[in-house]
């Protein structure tokens, strides 16, 4: 019997793509796959992606795994490379990159340019990467001589508050964007999830998905449901113990939990070290063969506790839900434990299993 599991759905991740086509049908997707696919498993994920039109990762590392598994996609690295080693990597690998920085043009500069597909990337007002609008267009000139002969460098920014509902901000740097890039050749692209679902006219030529590819809403007040999304991650484990409890009793590290009825326990193999944040409290919702269920007590490293009520029939092998279905979306995990799903995700741990099907 295996412990804990993330099964990943390769169907709920295509009929992900295909909403994401659907409110973005005139451009073309780059799929974010970075943090291993939002701690899916980038392989796999990559493999069940082929109908996007590249794939965008963070680190070069995830860039030269995908190409060592046989993904062919076009690959975008989205801080660029930070060293000519990597710049080497990334003529061997046929990556595309971003640029985002003086520095990284100056390596471009000093081994030749014209290795790979730029996209130049512009700080709308978030104040991470870019080139702030003042110094973008001397940038644009710089980097057209570094591509490749016939290819314009793509324009890129990215929203700071996208999934902020009627948030001024993003229609400032839209504007901003639009206004810093008006006249340029170049494909555009700006919009992440939020922005997909949120904010029509950030669409452009590419947008570029993370977390909706996952089934995940990225607007507060709206479920996945809601936006025609499902779960590509569902995470359970099993009961590997039960007890019977008298009023009083405690449960886990710190006594947090006190039984105050007559109640049956279980415990099931999950804890922290798997990615169950540590943070949630007492009262947080599971299933346990799909019967509602309270976590009882601390999260520990590789066990939790949960009350599962006085009647309750459940036995040692019985499935535990942690998250991933309608009704248990590892959104309300993420907002019971004071974090975010994105986080939640990523942070499901190495030795979880993935199951793929
Ligand atoms: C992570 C990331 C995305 C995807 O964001 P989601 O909110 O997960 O859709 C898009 N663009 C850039 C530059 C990113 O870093």
């Amino acid at each position: 019997m295996s412990a804990v599991t993330a099964r990943i759905d390769t169907d709920a991740l295509r009929h992900n793509l295909g909403q994401i086509r659907k409110r973005a049908p005139a451009s073309k997707i780059m799929a974010v796959i970075k943090a291993n696919a939002y701690g899916h498993g980038i392989v796999p994920i990559a493999q069940a992606l082929t109908e996007a039109n590249s794939l965008a990762v963070a680190r070069i590392e995830e860039a030269v795994q995908l190409r060592d598994a046989g993904i062919s996609s076009p690959i975008v690295l989205l801080e660029g490379v930070q060293s000519p080693d990597e710049l080497t990597l990334v003529a061997r690998h046929r990556l595309e990159m971003v640029v985002h920085c003086q520095e990284q043009i100056t390596m471009l500069e000093q081994q030749g340019g014209a290795i790979a597909d730029l996209w130049l990337k512009l700080d709308a007002g978030m104040n991470r990467l870019g080139f702030v609008p003042g110094e973008f267009l001397e940038a644009h000139r710089r980097l057209v001589k570094l591509s490749p002969a016939g290819r314009s460098p793509g324009l890129m920014s990215h929203f700071s508050s996208a999934d902020h509902a009627q948030s001024e901000t993003s229609g400032i740097q839209l504007k901003i964007f639009l206004e810093t890039t008006a006249g340029l050749p170049g494909e555009r692209s700006l919009a992440n999830s939020a922005g997909i679902l949120d904010i029509p006219a950030s669409h452009l030529d590419w947008v570029r998905p993370g977390l909706s590819l996952y089934g995940v809403s990225p607007l507060a007040g709206k479920s996945a449901q809601d936006l025609n999304l499902r779960p590509a991650m569902r995470f359970s484990t099993w009961l590997v113990a039960t007890r019977n409890l008298a009023t009083g009793d405690t449960a886990g590290y710190g006594c947090r939990w006190r039984a105050d009825r007559p109640t049956r326990l279980g415990i099931a193999a999950c804890g922290y070290g798997d990615g169950y944040p540590w943070a949630l409290p007492d009262g947080a919702p599971l299933r346990v063969e799909g019967a509602p269920a309270c976590l009882a007590g601390a999260v520990s490293m590789d066990m939790i506790a949960i009350d599962l009520g006085a009647d309750s029939e459940a036995q040692v092998g019985d499935e535990v839900l942690l998250w991933g279905e309608a009704g248990l979306p590892v959104e309300d995990i993420a907002a019971a434990a004071g974090t975010i799903s994105y986080e939640l995700l990523c942070r499901v741990s190495q030795r979880v299993e993935r199951e793929i099907v």
